[in-house]
């Protein structure tokens, strides 16, 4: 960084994630002097480059949650916005599918249950319709959803940063937040990496991900009350060799953890399975190849054209739960001055799925709770 304490800025963002990213653009957008503090040597490297891409249409969470009106609002903006700014995504639809008894009621409730939360294109076909439309697909029924789509997440990420940075921003890489002190006049922070720093910022996002806790943690000041706990939900990925069997995304009905093992295909047209769910203590992002027999056994439920011998270890990504395995999935937190009493901060926890659509909403969020009297 090679700044020093008399470094004074109106805005830090920490972590140059999607989230981070959007937050930073809204920021700057709103004319105020914006840095973004990133550990690593680039944007996105951590859960932001490590998902399904996929633009979710607000279906699964609960009506009134966090998850669910940001999802939605998200969307919309980012149909609009990748399409003006010429960023690859496509409108593809995606087919949730009933495969065990009693799976077709659940997708009844699915349907309630996004039309609770504004979405209402979905229909509900049986198998022998949705076979008419995928006819590699095996299932008793299916929920089709028009509006859910897959994104290029990288080309986002580079659009939110052009934005900030054309509006003053800067992006400042290797520059890990170790640490730092809530004062009467803004939020001190202590910045590693090759020239250390210090950094005092009137109004300060916590935006790192995975790393928001500890972040949190390591500046006195923050209530730790309200620093929520953090657990680690690995999904894994296999990727398929040859052209995807579908031109629309394919999911099971849920399971506990995730959205369960799905086909998502790329804007190339190459199809991937995940992710599972793989509760973990330590942050690894190896794929043991032996989790491929589970997701043969999944994935023929609905596909049964899959070859022995066809996935092959691609990815994974962290989910950063705020809850054990177990329990149900919690909200997004997002927690401003009149939530913890610090003023000027925003802390930002557990932005798992839907966060990638959620980004440009969760950014209008972050910037109302910035306000004064908010
Ligand atoms: C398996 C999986 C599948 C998913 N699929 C989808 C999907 O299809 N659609 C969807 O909408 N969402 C999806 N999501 C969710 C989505 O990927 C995340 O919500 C989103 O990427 C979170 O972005 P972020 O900016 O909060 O976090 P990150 O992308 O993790 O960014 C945080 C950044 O903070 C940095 N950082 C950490 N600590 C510090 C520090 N001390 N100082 C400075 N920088 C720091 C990190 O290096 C990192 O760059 C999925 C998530 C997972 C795990």
């Amino acid at each position: 960084m090679g700044r020093d304490m008399s470094d004074s800025i109106d805005c830090v963002v920490i972590g140059a994630g999607v989230v981070g990213l959007a937050v930073a653009r809204a920021l700057a957008l709103e004319g105020r002097e914006v840095v973004v503090l990133e550990a690593a040597d680039a944007i996105g490297t951590e859960t932001s480059s490590r998902n399904s891409e996929v633009i979710h249409a607000g279906i699964y969470y609960p009506a009134g949650s966090l998850k669910a009106r940001l999802c939605v609002e998200g969307k919309h903006f980012l149909y609009a916005y990748c399409s003006e700014r010429g960023i690859p995504h496509r409108r593809c639809g995606k087919m949730i599918v009933a495969t065990r008894p009693g799976q077709d009621a659940y997708l009844d409730k699915l349907r309630a249950q996004a039309a609770a939360n504004g979405v209402e294109d979905l229909r509900l076909v049986d198998g022998a319709a949705a076979r008419a439309i995928e006819p590699e697909l095996s299932c008793d029924a299916a929920l089709l959803s028009p509006s859910t789509g897959i994104v290029d997440s990288h080309s986002l990420m580079l659009a939110y940063q052009g934005d900030a940075e054309a509006r003053g921003a800067v992006v400042a890489f290797l520059s890990p937040v170790l640490g730092g002190e809530v004062r009467n006049d803004g939020i001190e922070l202590r910045v590693g990496g090759a020239e250390p720093a210090a950094l005092r910022a009137r109004l300060v996002v916590n935006a790192a991900g995975l790393g928001a806790q500890s972040v949190a943690r390591s500046i006195a000041g923050i209530p730790a009350a309200r620093v929520p706990p953090l657990h680690y939900a690995k999904g894994n990925y296999f990727s398929l060799a040859g052209r995807s069997p579908f031109s629309r995304l394919v999911y099971p009905v849920p399971e506990p953890g995730g959205l369960g093992v799905h086909i998502s295909i790329d804007l190339a047209g190459q199809a991937r399975f995940g992710p599972d769910v793989e509760w973990i203590d330590d942050i690894a992002y190896d794929v043991d190849p032996r989790r491929a027999d589970g997701f043969y056994a999944e994935v023929r439920r609905y596909w049964p054209g899959l070859r022995d011998g066809a996935l092959q270890p691609a990815y994974a990504g962290i989910r950063p739960k705020l809850g054990p395995a177990g329990t149900p999935a919690a909200d997004f937190v997002v927690e401003g001055p009149c939530d913890h009493g610090v003023p000027g901060l925003v802390n930002l926890f557990g932005i798992e799925s839907p966060g990638l659509t959620a980004s440009p909403a969760i950014a209008v969020l972050v910037v109302e709770k910035l306000r004064p009297g908010f």
